[in-house]
């Protein structure tokens, strides 16, 4: 049986579109799951639109994703020399032809086009040129491109994977360029004469690319040379029904990861953004999707783009991390609030629970890093049971309990405290809420009492304690 080969064929630009993520993962799943080869082509021919660093993101995003590609990296800009012949030979063969026009002429057919309300395009002035008058021509120095000469009449017809049987007009093709006027290939050229010289079997792109087919096919067929396997993306939108693009505001993959998404449930969401293993199976290593990958799951239907769905996972992926491996990615979130001055271990356990992305990290514990300002009135709590009076004794209760202890604090704080409030016949809240708030200042806070307690440690602690009562005290007082 022949190898699947898939090619991954990025264009430079500078940040990693979640569309051409989806492209490259599902030609990587595709290539794997079918044993075959996954083949990393640069398209960098159009030098006017390269972006520095660009070829940074390409690779950073394979890495990390852990997409290894077999092949490559292929740089079209480094194989210049290998296009222009293939549009000489289709010139020979009828199927193309030298163009003169110049630069003046076109944009005044543009214009002439536009003002009579039709869609421009090349109107063929160069096609019927005579090929010994085009050559001398050529000879003698005048500036060219190359064009694909489109059939006039009749129709292309192919199947896509997804979409199906697709048929075009041939009136409706131009005569594009294949070769521009300082012998660069186009786009549209390289990458039909790449993909037969790569033995590319599948070809995997958006559904944007359908329109342009036909104009390949008919380039393999004037070769002679055997058509891919076309497997057309559906168009992935926003939540407001709009292509995905950056220039709407909608995030790169760089960007979800400055959110605090993590790779492996950026990936595991985007897997899904087309495709359906046919079951409600929503959780897919990347490994596993390598076995579970299977082309009939592409959809045609246009895939919204969820953020609160993504958002959901990526704290599903949080919370399935070992304990460990949420400390890594945590701490340098922690660090940014707090520096050093704490045992970030303690504080990721407490967190891996109560965060959906990383960047909640940060803004959950200011109040550890100093004393927030706080309002007495949060001592007060209806279902807690608790006012300031209350709040006033729980406090000193606490105090008169753990001051001065030099053991220090008890093992199990929790359950001291839970034992404490029983003895004194308190409810727990009515010791355990006024407490919280007296460490943390806020009406919400990673951890009960005890679990800060332990972060901030016995000398801190109690000092808070002690400013919350003192707090209540002042204003009993006056
Ligand atoms: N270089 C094209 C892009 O980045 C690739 C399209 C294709 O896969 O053929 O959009």
């Amino acid at each position: 049986m022949k190898e699947i080969r898939t090619r991954y064929a990025p264009s430079p630009t500078g940040y990693m579109h979640i569309g051409n993520l989806r492209t490259a993962l599902y030609e990587y799943l595709i290539a794997r799951r079918a044993g075959g080869r996954f083949i990393l082509r640069i398209e960098d021919t159009d030098q006017e639109r390269l972006v520095e660093d660009s070829l940074e993101v390409i690779f950073n995003t394979l890495k990390l994703v852990g997409m290894h590609y077999d092949e490559g990296p292929y740089y079209q800009s480094q194989r210049l020399d290998l296009y222009a012949p293939f549009a000489e030979e289709l010139v020979e063969k009828g199927q193309a032809y030298y163009c003169f026009c110049t630069k003046e002429r076109l944009d005044a057919l543009k214009a002439s086009q536009e003002a009579a309300g039709e869609f421009p395009h090349y109107d063929g002035c160069c096609r019927t040129l005579p090929l010994n008058e085009a050559k001398s021509r050529v000879q003698a120095g005048e500036a060219y491109v190359i064009r694909q000469k489109m059939p006039r009449d009749g129709v292309t017809v192919f199947d896509d994977v997804v979409y199906g049987q697709i048929s075009v007009e041939n009136r409706e093709l131009e005569d594009q360029i294949l070769l521009k006027s300082d012998g660069f290939p186009t786009y549209n050229f390289a990458n039909v004469i790449d993909d037969h010289l790569m033995e590319i079997t599948h070809v995997v792109r958006g559904s944007e690319y359908l329109a342009s087919t036909p104009k390949y096919n008919l380039l393999y067929q004037a070769f002679g040379w055997e058509i891919p396997e076309y497997v057309h993306l559906p168009l992935i939108l926003n939540e407001n029904g709009q292509k995905l693009s950056k220039r709407l505001g909608d995030q790169s993959f760089e960007d979800l990861l400055q959110e605090g998404y993590l790779v492996d449930a950026v990936i595991n969401y985007i897997a899904l953004l087309g495709w359906s293993p046919g079951s409600d199976r929503e959780f897919f290593t990347l490994k596993e999707l390598e076995q579970a990958f299977d082309i009939a799951g592409i959809s045609k239907s246009p895939a919204i783009f969820d953020k609160k769905k993504l958002r959901w996972m990526n704290g599903e992926y949080i919370r399935k991390m070992p304990d460990e491996e949420f400390h890594e990615v945590a701490a340098p979130y922690i660090r940014e609030v707090l520096g050093e001055a704490f045992d970030t271990g303690k504080i990721a356990r407490l967190l891996q629970k109560r965060v959906e992305v990383l960047t909640e990290i940060p803004p959950q514990l200011d109040f550890l890093a100093k004393d927030l300002p706080y309002d007495t009135e949060l001592f007060v709590h209806k279902k807690m049971k608790t006012d300031k009076a209350l709040a006033t004794s729980s406090l000193e209760l606490v105090l008169g309990e753990l001051e001065g202890k030099k053991e220090g604090f008890p093992e199990e704080l929790q359950s001291f405290f839970e034992a404490l409030a029983a003895a004194k016949g308190l409810k727990n809240g009515q010791l355990l809420w006024p407490l919280r708030v007296a460490l943390s200042g806020k009406e919400q806070s990673p951890g009960g009492a005890a679990e800060i307690m332990e972060i901030l440690g016995p000398e801190e602690s109690l000092r808070r304690i002690r400013r919350g009562l003192d707090k209540l005290k002042k204003e009993l007082a006056s």
